[in-house]
């Protein structure tokens, strides 16, 4: 496919603030993609509804985060002129392509999706305790993406299952309502490039940075709150002496230079060193302190960051104007999807005021039947 063809599509819940495991995983490539400008259109939105289905207990934290990942998307450099933005709820089009989705997966194909089983588990939902929204949620992930006949969806590994989920649905309604046709389009996975970016550890060490398990560095966060995060992160719990050798696997800061450093931040920030390699190799030989390599991931993130902090800075003093970004962008996205369920309808012949063939039909039936 022409790279010029491509229609790109993620977002993001509003459950917080967005953090560096969105950026590295998302985010920073989506940013890349729109500067290349070498797509069709790109799509950006916050995945409200979603939020929804686990936080049915508290609406007012999905309501307030909604405006914080605008600010962050502003802030990590996508640009509205470039993106359509906009608020999934507000484009009640995916409600619908999700319920006739639904038709086409069953429960046990659903319950066998690793992601959701992994996050039934994070979130305590116990035995059949879980929402329906909740479980059903790749269905309406997959209504997110078709509506739009994305060709491109960047995300991290995490979303492996709800792609290949979305493309056995798009597969399925072609099949049956297609009539030889393509009517819906099936999307392919756009993984980040380095292992570390497919899925970013949380600063505890633990395998996944999420908002919900509060071990995040916050794309909003201040030099301070970044210093203290980065101070107390997990390294490597048997290098008690700066003699001693240490490990590479399981030690965050290395996972986040991994996904951070560039050969350019030595001769910046750690002159004693050429490249991650020699950083490593001195690490694993002794004699490397993590002190020293702490210090070396704040000052590259603090790098990053720092452009990150100051556009947020400008958008947070232009809130109305953001709301209005989101207007327009919920209005522009509306229309595509509109587009695409008149497509849907049709195929699957439920646009019965348009039909004019069944109207005919149906006339024809009665009028014979009474002669
Ligand atoms: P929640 O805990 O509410 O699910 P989250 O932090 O997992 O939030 P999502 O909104 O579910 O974030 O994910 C948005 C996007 O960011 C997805 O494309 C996902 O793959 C990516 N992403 C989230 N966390 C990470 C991470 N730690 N590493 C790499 N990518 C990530
Ligand atoms: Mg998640």
């Amino acid at each position: 496919m022409d790279k010029k063809d491509r229609v790109i599509l993620t977002g993001d819940r509003p459950t917080g603030r967005l953090h560096i495991g969105h950026y590295v995983g998302s985010l920073r490539r989506r940013v890349q993609l729109q500067n290349e400008g070498e797509y069709k259109k790109m799509y950006v939105f916050i995945a409200d509804a979603q939020a929804l289905t686990d936080n049915i207990d508290n609406p007012e934290k999905v309501r307030q985060n909604v405006i914080e990942v605008a600010l962050d998307y502003l802030s990590a450099g996508l640009d509205p002129e470039r993106v359509t933005l906009f608020i999934q709820s507000q484009v009640p089009e995916l409600c619908e392509l999700s319920f006739y989705f639904m038709d086409m997966v069953s429960v046990s194909r659903l319950s066998r999706n690793p992601t959701v089983k992994t996050e039934i588990q994070m979130r305590g939902f116990a035995g059949e305790s879980i929402p329906v929204g909740f479980f059903t949620y790749p269905i309406s992930q997959a209504a997110d993406i078709t509506a739009f006949k994305a060709t491109t969806v960047p995300v991290g590994e995490d979303q492996k299952p709800m792609l290949e989920q979305a493309n056995e649905i798009v597969r399925r309604f072609n099949n049956i309502y297609g009539g030889g046709k393509d009517i819906l389009v099936e999307p392919s996975i756009m993984l980040p490039d380095s292992q570390a970016c497919m899925r970013l550890p949380g600063t505890d060490g633990k395998a996944k940075m999420s908002k919900s398990l509060g071990n995040c560095i916050y794309l909003s966060d201040t030099p301070k709150e970044l210093k203290t995060k980065v101070n107390s992160m997990f390294t490597d719990p048997e290098h008690i002496h700066v003699e001693q050798p240490g490990h590479l696997e399981g030690n965050t800061v290395f996972t986040y230079l991994d996904a951070f450093c560039e050969d350019s931040d030595f001769e910046k920030f750690l002159p004693d060193y050429k490249n991650l390699d020699e950083l490593k190799a001195h690490y694993t030989r002794g004699g490397l302190g993590d002190g020293t390599c702490k210090k070396f991931l704040l000052n590259i993130l603090n790098d990053r960051l720092a452009p990150i902090r100051e556009r947020r800075a400008y958008w947070e003093q232009r809130i109305p104007e953001v709301y209005e970004i989101l207007r327009k962008g919920c209005e522009e996205a509306r229309a595509v999807a509109q587009a695409t369920l008149d497509d849907v309808r049709r195929a699957m012949k439920i646009n019965y005021f348009d039909d004019v063939e069944l109207i005919q039909e149906q006339a024809k039936r009665y009028s014979l039947s009474k002669k």
